[in-house]
């Protein structure tokens, strides 16, 4: 039943099959089944007037209209009624599709009206309600939980509605009654009070009650969440079964002498506890898959160098990868002068390292002296064989892809241990998904003496003062960074485009006493990196740039960032971008610019990064916002994936809890072989094609 073709479902029929398809990818029973309602609304409830308030997200009102009124001309024309619930009266506001209103609506005759209310000069009023007459049929009807499927245009031109979808979901479940195998063992429905698959799936199409609901959301999230965990974890098992991992017994001469004579400063307990962490997964004789997140300036870099010195005392080589030829470049800069006359090899390997020097370095790793390889997705090609390659760490993850990561893998015959490092840092919940079969550490800590960064949100008619304090920190011999969104925007969009702010700047800030560098996506690589040189070297006061300076550079003398149209960024985007200031020992300022015009999200998006300099909290501030499907780190890794009935957001609760459980479970039964639980095989063998790949992360 559940496998049948969903045009042979009543009502349904070829033609609106084909468009399920086509629109919704549903070609099965099952599949329309397993399409759930986005949203419900309560219709077993009936306000009165006089209980409405801002908590209120829908309300349904029963009353009457006693007149009606069209009020103002062209486009400010709205009609106005006055509704009556027996107690008190309220406005209900057209401002569309008046004619047809008017001619249908029925003066002094029951309705139950529906909508949310809002609030204008205090008083609350419903924009274009729902309306339905109160007769004989809605009574029976009434008190019911509404189902709200999501549909498409071209759905709704051909008159394939929420309704039409909820009339599917009766028929089909009326063909599969009793017929619905269930999922999860009987023990653990047992000892979880889960409710069974049949009643849940029902339930979520056509509510009981309010209660019933949420056990049936509740059961159905719970498997979803459930098995992609247990999936995660089987296949972390599987590969610690088959890799054994490189032990690196030894704490030698390399760490020691770097730790005692060449360390430059306290390690801060973050780092120090990250360490024992990745000391401990490197004596299990497992491989190590772990996730660093830290925020930018947390130090991340130095506890991958002291691990790397760790590889070497045990005859190990190590590498070091990033996303960009400037990051690369500057991590090689750093470690050569941390790790000063320490003899250890250590060399660069980019897209643009000459050709002899290339020769050398191929040599050397394949002989062994080269120590540490620090560089870019060159890394990744089959000519760079190691001798003997034992860690690897991958900074700023995101920017590569999952097979990208498993090139690295293949570089020795036991895979190397592996530390992928982000500075974007994902919200738990999302980490737990993602990422699931990493292990995870954080540093949450700074080193200290920071101080925190201070941000304001400017309106673009405060250039002026903008202007001022400018030039006030380059007067104290500070640097400037000024990023803008875009560099040719169309035209009809009135965004500030670089060039456009480039010459205005070139007005505020006139040459000989000024100097400016300006650096763009469009520009070629050399002619960037001249630019950013003369800004690292204090050659220029101001840098103009588009997001290129997102990832990486260093300039600790940078302290101001200012963000031109801040409304077209993105949360996590914009933390970085103020991760490039606060990084030496003067009061650092991030200005926020934007358009007194602000839709609510990116006001919220503001008020967020003025409010805090935590990345973890404005990472869940950003999942909050935009939901978890476009957080960045999850598209580019190729792992996006989409949950019918979670919503990592607000679900974290259950999702810790079926961790747990996978976890427990395959704890007492690593293969999943008792007879108890070979539907927990069955159905993780059953989840979609694109959750296979997870196995290969990093
Ligand atoms: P991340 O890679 O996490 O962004 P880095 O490793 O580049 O951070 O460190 C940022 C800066 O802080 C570097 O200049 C580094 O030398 C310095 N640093 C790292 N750890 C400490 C510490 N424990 N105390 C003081 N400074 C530190
Ligand atoms: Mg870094």
């Amino acid at each position: 039943m559940l496998a049948q073709e969903i045009k042979f479902l009543p009502g349904v029929g070829p033609k609106r099959a084909a468009i399920l398809t086509q629109e919704l990818k549903i070609t099965t029973v099952a599949e329309l089944i397993y399409y759930f309602p986005y949203k419900y609304i309560d219709r077993t409830k009936f306000y009165k007037i006089r209980e409405i308030n801002e908590t209120l997200p829908f309300i349904q009102i029963k009353g009457v209209i006693t007149s009606l009124e069209t009020i103002g001309e062209g486009r400010s024309q709205r009609m106005v009624a006055n509704f009556y619930d027996g107690e008190n009266h309220m406005e209900l506001v057209w401002f569309r599709g008046i004619k047809f209103v008017k001619a249908t609506l029925k003066m002094n005759f029951p309705y139950i009206i529906f909508g949310k209310p809002t609030e204008f000069n205090n008083r609350w009023k419903l924009v274009h309600p729902e309306l339905e007459e109160v007769l004989a049929e809605t009574e029976k009807k009434e008190g019911y939980i509404q189902p709200f499927y999501n549909t498409s245009e071209k759905m709704k031109s051909n008159f394939l509605v929420s309704k039409s979808i909820q009339k599917f979901q009766y028929n089909a479940l009326q063909l599969c009654k009793g017929k619905i195998k269930e999922t999860l063992p009987d023990w653990l429905i047992d000892q979880l009070k889960l409710m069974p698959l049949e009643t849940a799936l029902i339930n979520i199409h056509f509510p009981l009650d309010p209660v019933t609901l949420r056990k049936a959301e509740m059961r159905l999230k719970f498997e979803e969440l459930f098995y992609i965990q247990l999936k995660l974890l089987h296949l972390k098992h599987e590969r610690q079964n088959k890799f054994k991992g490189h032990i690196f017994k030894e704490v030698g001469s390399h760490f020691n002498d770097f730790f005692h004579n060449h360390l430059p400063f306290e390690l801060t307990g973050a780092q120090k506890r990250v360490i024992k962490e990745i000391r401990k997964d490197t004596l299990a004789g497992k491989q190590m898959n772990r996730l660093l997140q830290g925020d930018v300036g947390s130090g991340k870099t130095m506890v991958a160098l002291m691990i790397s010195l760790i590889a070497m005392d045990n005859g190990f080589q190590a590498c070091m990868m990033a996303p960009t030829e400037i990051l690369a470049m500057q991590h090689h800069q750093s470690v050569m002068k941390l790790i000063g006359d320490l003899p250890v090899t250590v060399r660069l390997l980019t897209g643009s390292t000459k050709k002899s020097e290339r020769l050398v370095i191929h040599k050397e790793l394949l002989d062994g002296s080269l120590n540490l390889l620090i560089g870019t997705h060159a890394l990744l090609e089959d000519i760079v064989e190691f001798k003997n390659l034992g860690f690897v760490v991958i900074d700023e993850q995101h920017r590569f892809g999952v097979m990208q990561r498993a090139r690295l893998w293949r570089k020795n015959f036991i895979p190397p241990h592996i530390l992928v490092m982000t500075a974007t840092p994902i919200p738990r919940t999302l980490a737990m998904t993602v990422y699931g079969d990493l292990d995870v550490s954080v540093i949450d800590e700074l080193p200290p003496g920071r101080k925190p960064i201070r941000t304001f949100h400017y309106y673009d008619n405060r250039r002026g003062e903008l202007n001022q304090f400018i030039r006030k920190e380059i007067a104290q011999g500070r640097q400037v960074y000024i990023v803008f969104p875009l560099i040719k925007e169309s035209e009809k969009l009135d965004f500030k485009n670089l060039e456009e702010g480039f010459e205005q700047l070139r007005i505020a800030f006139p040459l000989p006493e000024y100097r400016i560098s300006m650096v763009h996506g469009k520009m070629k690589p050399a002619a960037k990196e001249e630019e950013m040189r003369r800004f690292k070297n204090h050659e220029t006061h101001i840098l103009v740039a588009t997001t290129v300076i997102e990832v990486g550079v260093d300039v600790p003398n940078a302290s101001v960032m200012v963000i031109e149209s801040t409304e077209r960024f993105g949360l996590s985007q914009l933390h970085q971008l103020r991760g490039r200031v606060g990084r030496g020992a003067d009061q650092s300022y991030c200005i926020l610019m934007s358009s007194v015009k602000l839709s609510h999200e990116s006001r919220q998006r503001i008020e967020t990064m003025v409010a805090t300099n935590d990345g973890f909290e404005i990472a869940e501030a950003d999942m909050r916002l935009r939901g978890p499907g476009d957080l960045e780190g999850t598209q580019q890794s190729g792992l996006a994936f989409d949950l019918r009935i979670s919503n990592l957001a607000k679900d974290g609760q259950i999702l810790q809890y079926a961790r747990d459980k996978a976890e427990e479970i395959l704890d007492s039964d690593p293969l999943l072989h008792n007879n108890e639980n070979t539907i927990l095989v069955r159905q993780m063998m059953a989840l979609r094609k694109n959750h296979l790949n997870w196995g290969a992360i990093s």
